[in-house]
């Protein structure tokens, strides 16, 4: 199945024109693609029954013109992972880890598909990634399980601020990743048994004609299933949730010379059997610079 949303209402975007999730289930689901995440199973149930011998179209010309809104607008949690494909990791001068690296990106820069960027004051760079869409509540979930709790697959940027970052004695993934408009996804959400192979999608992102970024998901590190449990195993999952699964290498700091996005471009980021999205970046604005780190008096004394 694939669904997207369309001016906050949810609607099945397999065919030559939008299904009004609403309309055609006479009022039993939707409108909003919150409440259809929190009856997802059912919702799955009926929309199979009624159109699950539909011919798919891929990408059907509607979905261009349509006000496409973020397939879980209102997500509760954020999940990202950092580190995830191996030669990220050597890009970034680190090792692989051996258990997932895990961040958030606050649910407020959560956007839709053509989300029109002004860049804070820094260095803004660009991360396509898989992203999953929870569709149950799930807590303790077994790997072989953690399929079975993803309501579907869609694309999204993990846009990232570099220079704070990077600012303080710790990183501050959280923050530098959550500026407004930081976190685009869409076009549609596609459920796993759409794809031949889920643990094996192609991810790539470009501006203009420039491949910036291409790889696998089968190179991650941690699959969806095994992030899935990990994550359920520490704090309980919801459905809409988010999952930014890690971005494969060539991201812009890593470059010779770093390059970041700039007044002008258009970042078009791709997942093959979803679609893309595309941020143009329409202006800047000065944001407060980060502050240099404050010494403590401990720490100028030698200790902690
Ligand atoms: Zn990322």
């Amino acid at each position: 199945m694939r669904i997207a949303n369309v001016a906050g209402r949810t609607v099945l975007a397999h065919s030559q024109k939008p299904i009004d999730v609403f309309e055609a289930s006479g009022g039993r689901f939707g409108p909003s693609p919150s409440e259809v995440f929190a009856r997802w199973a059912e919702f799955c149930a009926w929309a199979d029954a009624e159109y699950g011998t539909d011919e798919v179209v891929l990408e059907p010309e509607w979905l261009r013109d349509e006000k496409l809104g973020a397939p879980s607008p209102h997500p509760r949690q954020v999940f990202a992972i950092g580190l995830n494909y191996a030669k990220h990791a050597q890009e970034s001068g680190y090792e692989l880890p051996t258990t997932p690296v895990v961040f958030t990106k606050f649910p407020s820069c959560i956007v839709g598909p053509r989300y029109e960027l002004s860049l804070p004051q820094g260095n803004v760079d660009w991360e396509v990634e898989l992203v999953v869409v929870i569709g149950a509540h799930a807590h303790n979930i077994d790997e072989d399980q953690g399929w079975a709790v993803v309501a579907g697959l869609t694309v999204g940027q993990d846009l990232s601020e570099r220079i704070l970052q990077r600012s303080g004695p710790a990183p501050q993934f959280g923050l530098a990743k959550s500026y407004p408009g930081f976190g685009p996804t869409g076009p549609i959400l596609v459920t796993p048994d759409e794809f031949a192979d889920p643990d094996a999608v192609e991810v790539s992102c470009r501006l203009g004609e420039e491949i910036l970024q291409h790889d696998w998901t089968s190179g991650m590190v941690f699959g969806v299933a095994a992030l899935v449990s990990w994550l359920s195993r520490i704090t309980p999952l919801f459905p809409g949730d988010l999952i930014f699964t890690g971005t494969p290498s060539g991201i812009g700091m890593s470059r010779t010379p770093p390059r970041f996005l700039k007044v002008g471009d258009e970042l078009i980021s791709r997942v093959e059997g979803i679609g893309e999205i595309r941020q143009r970046i329409v202006g800047s604005y000065a944001a407060p610079a980060p502050a240099p780190p404050r010494r403590t008096a401990a720490a100028e004394a030698g200790g902690a």
